[in-house]
């Protein structure tokens, strides 16, 4: 294995921007619920559990989950606190954990209805609601700031593997694989545009899942190869 090269700063700003409209221009406008904010309590209270079904398991499987418990009528929070667990548990199963997913489900469940409302949960500024959420069992900050994006829709970076796995293998990460190291250089950055915030995510994400793959990465067919040490065989090390 070689030894590392010399680390490099950060990109600045204008960075960050080219490396967005590289990725826009590649995938287009990723749709992740884009209208949460017009569809009301019932969409929004939906996206929440779909950020925590997805922890741990590809989308599929929460989507699946979403679906059994539409199937069951038990789209409120009030409708799942009245099945009994291992009834949620099997409806939540192809989730994964689905036991302990169970029972995060509940507890969300349980604070929705303490605060008087998703609207109330999630109600006043961006860390105020992630504080909040933080507080629950269940909740770590990549799912925090899933609902904050995307369901109350205020400004937040949601940070994850692939945008760890990009930011390394393009050889200008912001830093260690700390959350919220990742989370501020890029709020610092990006700004508090909600609907830029929601792009940058999902298109890192459809990145990771198209082309940065964890393993034989298609560095031929990437948008950003003129940038990427990884690709120049610079990076010095593996990337997961
Ligand atoms: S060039 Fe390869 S390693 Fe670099 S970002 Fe693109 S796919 Fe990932």
């Amino acid at each position: 294995m070689r030894e590392p090269g010399p680390a490099r700063r950060p990109y600045t700003k204008r960075d960050l921007n080219a490396i967005y409209r590289a990725l826009i221009e590649a995938y287009g406008p990723q749709q992740w619920w884009p209208t949460a904010a017009e569809d009301g309590p019932e969409q929004r209270f939906e996206i929440c559990l779909g950020a925590i079904l997805t922890q741990n398991t590809a989308w599929r499987g929460a989507a699946a989950a979403l679906a059994n418990l539409q199937g069951a009528s038990a789209t409120t929070p009030e409708a799942i606190l009245d099945l009994p667990e291992p009834v949620l548990g099997d409806l939540l199963r192809p989730s994964g954990y689905f036991n302990t997913k169970a029972r995060k489900v509940r507890v969300f469940c349980d604070s929705v209805l303490d605060a008087g409302g998703i609207d109330e949960l999630l109600g006043g500024d961006a860390d105020d609601v992630r504080a909040r959420l933080l507080a629950l069992w269940g909740v770590g900050p990549e799912t925090a700031d899933s609902i904050i994006l995307y369901a109350a829709r205020k400004p937040t970076f949601v940070v994850d593997a692939y945008a760890y796995r990009l930011f390394e293998r393009l050889g200008r990460p912001p830093g260690k694989r700390d959350y919220d190291t990742y989370r501020m250089y890029f709020l610092e950055r990006l700004g508090d545009d909600v609907w830029t915030l929601n792009q940058w995510h999902a298109l890192i994400v459809r990145h990771g899942q198209q082309i940065c793959l964890r393993t034989r990465p298609q560095c031929g067919a990437c948008i950003l190869e003129p940038r990427c040490e990884f690709s120049r065989g610079d990076a010095g090390h593996e990337v997961d």
